[in-house]
């Protein structure tokens, strides 16, 4: 099999002209081309009015072609072999595991990294227990609409914490831009669509799933870890780690002791707790485990009608179904010094309550599968550091948060609303008092006024600067109706839970952070990649394994 990049093609064409395209580039006979799987596909809508179709393809020749196009384009990049893209395992444990002298492996949190390291360690024979703070995910759902319609928040099981983790109630964007060399997205994908995604995930540049389709993907994974001999808990909160004596900064882990007082022994414990666990970042921090604080952003969520970002991008191609509804990405360096940016964009969604904490207000986006919800939202956010901006102690970026989405809560007037201005009255500094074209789509429901308040000045500067000059890239951003609305903190992790080149914390021997939480990824394509690093890890160390990851 060869891989061939690079075939792009008018939008509107049809199967026949894919294969005249191979045909045309490789000194190939109709007849020796046997058979063509598209492995990627991505567009480039650049030019509107001419956007094209970009293939990466995998053929099969008959064998004598194959070698006059490996020997005539030798060295070429847009072909060559087609890599392995199969996932292969470190090891496996023997039938016996455990033996009277191991212990199970634990994994904390089952958000896509705990997801992702609990299944691979479950097909290694690794048998692992999972632990999470939070309700499995028929209840989640039910527990979250009551924020949503009710304006009740369970600080236990929310948009944060629970089966499928933070990204459950979300658009289920799937793309990342780590490097991934040993195609280790692709193992999270095939696994994705194993459970019930749709099989398109493996072939879109830019794919996602929705989030009606996640809480089903997320019980039949959860379903085939219990089948492999693995055992999941909901509604166990680890309130404590264990550390044996070692010396005063250095040991190794014993254990964890869960909310209910129960204590459960293990030598491996991976810790995929997402961003928002404040409490257990806290918990760690008092354990001695080595923290350091690093940047996160902060923000506004950003609502425009669908059809004017698929007019800008796609103009008269809008609402081709090849396309979709229109995302967008931009970025801008500001006159101040900072970065304002477009995060989590949610083409057709809406925007949701997302806090876990009461007497707060914080705000994300999601959609369903379909994205046909009548507007676009994306979080627009200024990069902010501990060095500058919140240097007192390593935890003083949760500080931070806590005061801004309690200021939030209360500018909603104190019953969950959110905060919301038009972005016209925004840029004039005017508070909003009347709704225009936009309907905010956030529940349980918006309070019009001065979202400035909500933020430091420096970060109001940026992106009063920022919105007209992406109006400058997407045609209407900057209209006068738009809404905006407060606030934007969990946008990644205030602190970073260092670990080593073997993965395992720098000062706590048998802890493996991983995830979002500990600052290792940004999403649920890289949190459940860096899942199954840590569940190899854990492997190589468990099982004796003379490798290295
Ligand atoms: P999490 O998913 O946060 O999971 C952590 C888990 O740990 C939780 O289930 C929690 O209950 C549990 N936990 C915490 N503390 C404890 C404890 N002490 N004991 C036991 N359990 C504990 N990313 C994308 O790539 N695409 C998107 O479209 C997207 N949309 C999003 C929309 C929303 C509304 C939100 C909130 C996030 C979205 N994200 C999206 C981000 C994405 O969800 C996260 O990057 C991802 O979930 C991180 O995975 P994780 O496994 O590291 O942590």
């Amino acid at each position: 099999m060869l891989r061939l990049t690079d075939i792009k093609l008018p939008l509107h064409h049809n199967d026949t002209e894919l294969r005249s395209a191979v045909l045309s580039k490789l000194p190939v006979a109709e007849h020796e081309l046997l058979g063509l799987h598209i492995y990627k596909r991505s567009y480039d809508a650049r030019k509107k009015h001419n956007i094209l179709l970009i293939y990466l393809l995998d053929i099969e020749l008959s064998p004598s072609a194959e070698q006059r196009v490996l020997t005539q384009f030798s060295g070429k990049s847009f072909i060559g072999s087609s890599p392995d893209t199969h996932y292969h395992f470190v090891g496996h444990a023997p039938s016996n595991f455990p033996s009277p002298e191991q212990q199970r492996p634990i994994v904390i949190g089952f958000g896509p990294c705990g997801i992702l390291a609990a299944l691979v360690l479950a097909q290694m024979g690794l048998k692992p227990i999972v632990l999470d703070r939070g309700q499995d995910v028929r209840q989640r759902t039910k527990d979250t609409w009551g924020l949503w319609r009710e304006r009740k928040l369970n600080t236990e099981s929310n948009v944060q914490y629970g089966e499928g983790g933070a990204g459950t109630f979300s658009d289920g964007k799937l793309y990342s831009q780590v490097k991934d060399r040993r195609f280790l997205g692709r193992k999270v994908m095939t696994e994705f669509v194993k459970a019930g995604a749709p099989e398109e995930i493996l072939m879109v540049s830019k794919p996602h799933i929705g989030t009606f389709k996640l809480v089903k993907m997320v019980e039949n994974i959860r379903a085939e870890i219990t089948r492999l001999g693995g055992e999941i808990r909901f509604n166990s909160k680890v309130e404590t780690l264990h550390r044996d004596a070692g010396d005063d900064k250095n040991g190794h882990i014993t254990g964890v002791t869960l909310s209910d007082g129960s204590h459960l022994p293990s030598r491996h414990v991976i810790l995929a707790v997402g961003h928002s666990a404040r409490d257990t970042f806290e918990m760690l921090l008092a354990q001695g485990v080595y923290l350091e604080a690093k940047p996160f952003s902060i923000g506004f969520r950003i609502e425009h009608p669908q059809s004017v970002i698929d007019a800008a991008r796609f103009g008269d191609n809008a609402g081709n179904p090849i396309l979709g509804a229109a995302d967008y990405k931009l970025v801008h360096h500001c006159k101040n010094g900072r970065s304002v940016y477009s995060f989590c964009m949610c083409p057709g969604g809406t925007v949701v309550a997302a806090t876990s904490e009461e007497g707060r207000v914080v705000t994300n986006g999601m959609s369903q599968y379909s994205r046909n919800e009548r507007n676009a939202n994306s979080a627009i956010v200024v990069g902010i550091e501990p060095e500058k901006d919140y240097p007192e102690h390593v935890l003083a970026g949760i500080d931070l948060q806590r005061q801004l989405e309690s200021l939030a809560y209360q500018l909603g007037g104190e019953n969950y609303n959110a905060p919301a201005q038009l972005v016209g009255d925004y840029l004039r500094n005017t508070p909003s008092t009347e709704l225009g074209k936009v309907i905010p789509s956030y529940k349980p429901g918006v309070s019009l006024g001065d979202l400035s308040l909500a933020l430091p000045d420096f970060a109001n500067a940026a992106i009063r600067e920022a919105i007209p000059a992406f109006d400058r890239q997407i045609k209407g951003f900057a209209m006068n109706d738009a809404i905006l609305t407060g606030i934007e903190t969990r946008t990644s992790s205030p602190i970073c839970i260092k670990r080593g080149r073997d993965y395992q914390n720098l000062n706590t021997k048998g802890l493996y952070p991983a995830g979002e939480g500990a600052g290792y990824a940004g999403g649920i394509l890289s949190a459940g990649i860096d899942g199954i690093k840590v569940a190899e890890a854990v492997a190589i160390d468990l099982l004796g394994l003379d490798m290295a990851i």
